[in-house]
């Protein structure tokens, strides 16, 4: 049916011709793993499974590379879900590139402390560079700035710290502190919260789930017990994709002088897509912004980009100080000051390797792919008559019924389908109802494929 029927991943392994040093080497299984598509149908193991396949590894004498590298390619590996494959639809899935995740191999053998400038200037350079692309699809001025963390959670949290401090420098404290989200923020909003011990205070959603300046003006008149500091929109829910009104927020931060942070860990990689860059309109207008290369920008896992309109602010709480730190001079950039971190791999240069090896429109061609994907599903979706489009999509997130359904239903089809190896779509909730989601950043995810899954849901039983 498709070539992932044809291909059995075991028989096509170099590593069964035990002959050549090939067959033991690291890089090699690297680039085979590369090459060869990973089989659908490789996910969780049981806990005592695998300790027990883990047993004899960790030893005082080492078992050495070539059986350590066999328990990973043959018990390990197929215990790992393949977040990277095209009909992989569930989450925020992967789509790095082919030149991203080779560089990766090289920031690792590199050993580089991009922490700061006097350690890893070349590196740093090159980051910043990525950077300044995004600055630039996002309007920030020249003098935006900001680093490479862990992902869209790390930067929540690092850009919730700055804008905290910069409103106590300002105006001191006087009651309990909070930043103002919807429901429809991502979780680790709130988890940055419960670090920093401060609340958050909601804000109500229209019809689609996004925060108007109305709604956000009467939160804000009705949180009477809090300090609120800021405010924190998303420029594409991780559940449905949708875009908050970044433009009219931003009008309602100015009149109130709230430190506007956009969560886009996954929608605003469609900066760079023109037929999705309006609906960011006032992004420009923002404090700070993050968006996750490891999602939708093809670069492998751990990548997120945060900026700031003015770093300053962010390395007035974020650098770390200390005998040993200070006596050195740091230099001119140093990425470890606009994060809660330190020591820090340069995270951001399979991103710019990828850039600079396919071209900036490489990535606009990938991403409005995977925006067209998602359109022509949704058509697929309105033309069936046993579904129901619950949501015009803004991006590549479709939010779709089958009539009737239980959730029950939607599991065991989930449930069925992920074990064979079709595809991985699982269920959600719209409005309290349960439904399905499908999430694309994959320009090889083919819509040939996704569309008759429709009459397959509908003829399930
Ligand atoms: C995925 C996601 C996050 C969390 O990002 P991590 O990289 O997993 O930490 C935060 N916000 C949004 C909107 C997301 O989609």
């Amino acid at each position: 049916m498709n070539d992932r029927d044809q291909i059995d991943p075991r028989a096509m392994h170099v590593w069964d011709d035990h002959t050549d040093l090939f067959s033991h080497s690291v890089i090699g299984y690297a680039i085979e793993r590369l090459q060869l598509r990973k089989n659908p149908k490789w996910g969780a193991a049981p806990a005592e499974e695998l300790a027990a396949e883990l047993e004899h590894v960790l030893t005082k004498n080492g078992v050495g590379g070539m059986e350590a590298m066999r328990v990973f390619r043959e018990v390990l590996m197929p215990a790992c879900r393949p977040l990277d494959d095209p009909m992989n639809l569930a989450f925020v899935p992967a789509a790095p590139s082919v030149a991203s995740t080779m560089f990766d191999l090289v920031v690792s053998a590199s050993s580089i402390f991009a922490g700061y400038w006097e350690a890893g200037a070349g590196a740093i350079a090159a980051e910043n560079q990525a950077l300044r692309w995004l600055a630039d699809l996002a309007g920030y001025p020249k003098s935006a700035g900001g680093v490479f963390v862990s992902g869209g959670s790390a930067a929540n949290l690092s850009a919730m710290v700055t804008a905290r401090a910069t409103h106590l420098a300002k105006y001191g404290r006087g009651k309990r502190l909070a930043f103002a989200a919807t429901r429809e923020v991502h979780a680790s909003a709130r988890a940055a919260a419960r670090v920093m011990d401060v609340d958050v205070v909601d804000v109500d959603v229209d019809e689609r789930g996004r925060m108007s300046a109305n709604a956000l003006r009467v939160a804000l008149d009705q949180a009477n017990d809090h300090q609120v500091f800021a405010v924190l929109a998303t420029g594409g829910t991780t559940n449905a994709g949708v875009i908050d009104p970044l433009d009219e927020i931003a009008g309602v931060c100015d009149e109130t002088d709230l430190w506007l942070h956009v969560d886009g860990a996954y929608g605003l990689a469609a900066l760079t897509a023109p037929s999705a860059r309006y609906r960011f309109a006032g992004i420009e207008r923002t404090d700070s912004f993050g968006v996750d290369p490891h999602k939708w920008l093809f670069t492998p896992y751990d990548c997120a980009a945060l900026l700031y309109r003015q770093p300053a602010l962010a390395a007035a709480v974020h650098a770390q100080h200390g005998d040993y730190l200070d006596a050195i001079d740091r230099g001119e950039w140093n990425p470890s000051d606009y994060a809660y971190h330190l020591s820090r791999r340069a995270r951001g240069l399979p991103l710019w390797f990828g850039l600079a090896t396919y071209g900036t429109e490489a990535y606009t061609a990938a991403v409005e792919q995977a925006l067209t994907t998602a359109h022509e599903f949704a058509r697929a979706v309105d033309r069936h008559p046993d579904f129901e489009l619950l949501l015009e999509p803004a991006l590549s997130i479709v939010l779709f019924k089958r009539n009737g359904w239980t959730l029950e239903q939607y599991d065991a089809w989930s449930h069925r389908r992920a074990r064979e190896g079709v595809a991985l779509i699982v269920p959600t909730s719209w409005k309290g109802e349960p439904c399905y989601r499908i999430c694309v950043v994959d320009p090889r995810t083919d819509i040939a494929e996704l569309t008759p899954l429709l009459d397959d849901i509908a003829a399930f039983m």
